[in-house]
């Protein structure tokens, strides 16, 4: 099954439990528009290269299409239709006035020198002027893009309010840069005593040590979890007792990974999601918690920050074994939420502190992981199931007033 109709197959199940307007499910599985593009990139050498790129726009009922950009050899249109429509649900649960896209660009930016990253950028940007714009489709980072290819975006089309997740010194918010992990955090504190996790199990293990895998870790680690094994795309490193995270992120941006950490024994990036703990965060790639392993899944609960880590045969097998998923479309979707706030900052001219981002986040993040447990407590289902059918019936809404 590819990435699109495991996406719609989420939604599909929601809506088999839930009450659903038929005509909104028909809509909302298909994208509203999918462009594809070739980039043309002069290398550093001289040569020339054409690159693919894409731009989903899922559906824009409540707002402009939001979502990121990502750079990886592996991206496809299939991948970025999923990503796009998970958007649209994620901004629908966090009841923010955008709606779903995403962005891609099919190539290993680990390859590439840091100029012909900001061309291939710029490139991105120009073949997408018209499509993209502050009232139509606003970009974000995502995997392997970062503040600075927005910085590259924003300059190239003319006006900040194009894209979120900009440096704070080209328009970019407080507190966007921790807003995933951060919110992750506050889903995850609103349904503490729900998901009957215990002061004593507070250990948890981490797939990924990007942007939002070790922000987590460091705001986990703050409140007193026991960070016990992390992992890169190198692998991961492991010790039952609790990782210093201070001193892994330097270890990190020292040498590239989290591999080879000292005091803390070697771990795979298969072995970590089978790890005895209170909490398992995947915070990587989509996919890795399968019905092949997810019978041997040990955590109590699982707090997905990456999109579609889990994959609906696998959303069963955990469920029937009593694990509580807390679904990407909730547990991530600070990341959009701060994003959209850095959007109406752009929009007015303003520039919000900290301690009011974050009393925003916190408040609608609180809201929207309390509405999410009573839909599935109410439809006697999984926590996936309850944020689409939350997020089904806030479409409808909208869509029944248009
Ligand atoms: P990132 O590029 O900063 O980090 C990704 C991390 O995953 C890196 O540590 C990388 O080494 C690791 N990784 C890559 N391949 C791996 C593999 N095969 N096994 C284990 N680790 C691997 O990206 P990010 O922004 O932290 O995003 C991570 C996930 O979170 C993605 O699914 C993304 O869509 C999702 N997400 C991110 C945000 C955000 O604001 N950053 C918001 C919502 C969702």
């Amino acid at each position: 099954m590819n990435a699109f109709e495991n996406a719609f197959n989420q939604i599909r199940r929601a809506a088999a439990v839930a009450e659903v307007n038929a005509d909104v499910l028909m809509i909302l599985s298909h994208p509203m528009r999918e462009v594809h593009i070739s980039i043309p990139l002069k290398r550093d050498d001289g040569t020339l290269q054409m690159i693919e790129g894409f731009r989903v726009q899922h559906n824009n009922w409540r707002g402009p299409y939001k979502g990121g950009i990502r750079f990886h050899q592996n991206v496809d249109i299939d991948e970025v239709k999923a990503l796009a429509t998970w958007m649209t649900f994620k901004c629908a649960v966090a009841n923010i006035p955008m709606g779903g896209g995403k962005g891609g660009v099919t190539f290993n930016p680990k390859e590439y020198s840091e100029a012909e990253l900001e061309r291939v950028m710029r490139g991105w940007t120009r073949a997408m002027r018209g499509v993209i714009g502050p009232d139509i489709d606003v970009p974000a980072p995502d995997v392997n893009t970062s503040p600075r290819e927005m910085a590259w975006l924003a300059d190239e089309f003319g006006d900040p309010a194009v894209t979120t997740g900009k440096p704070i010194e080209a328009g970019g918010s407080e507190g966007r840069g921790e807003a995933t992990a951060q919110g992750g955090y506050y889903v995850l504190e609103e349904l503490f005593e729900d998901v009957s996790l215990e002061p004593e199990m507070k250990s948890v293990a981490i797939q990924g040590f990007g942007n939002a895998g070790r922000t987590f870790a460091r705001i986990a680690q703050r409140h007193e979890w026991k960070v016990v094994a992390v992992s890169d795309s190198r692998g991961g490193v492991y010790n039952p007792e609790g990782l210093d995270v201070e001193a892994l992120e330097r270890h990190k941006d020292e040498t590239g990974s989290v591999v080879g950490f000292a005091g803390a024994q070697e771990i795979s990036n298969e072995a970590i999601l089978e790890l005895e703990c209170g909490l398992l965060v995947p915070a990587a790639l989509e996919n890795v918690i399968t019905q092949e392993n997810a019978p041997r899944i040990q955590a109590k609960v699982v707090l997905e920050l990456a999109n579609g880590p889990t994959t609906p045969e696998a959303d069963d097998i955990l469920f029937e074994k009593g694990i509580h998923v807390i679904p990407d479309i909730l547990a991530n979707s600070g990341g959009v939420t701060v994003s959209y706030f850095e959007w109406a900052q752009n929009k007015v001219g303003e520039h919000w502190d900290a301690g009011e981002i974050d009393r925003k986040l916190k408040e609608l993040l609180s809201d929207a992981s309390r509405q999410t447990w009573d839909r599935a407590q109410k439809y006697k289902t999984d926590l996936r199931r309850g944020a689409f059918a939350l997020a089904l019936e806030r479409l409808s809404e909208t869509y029944t007033q248009m």
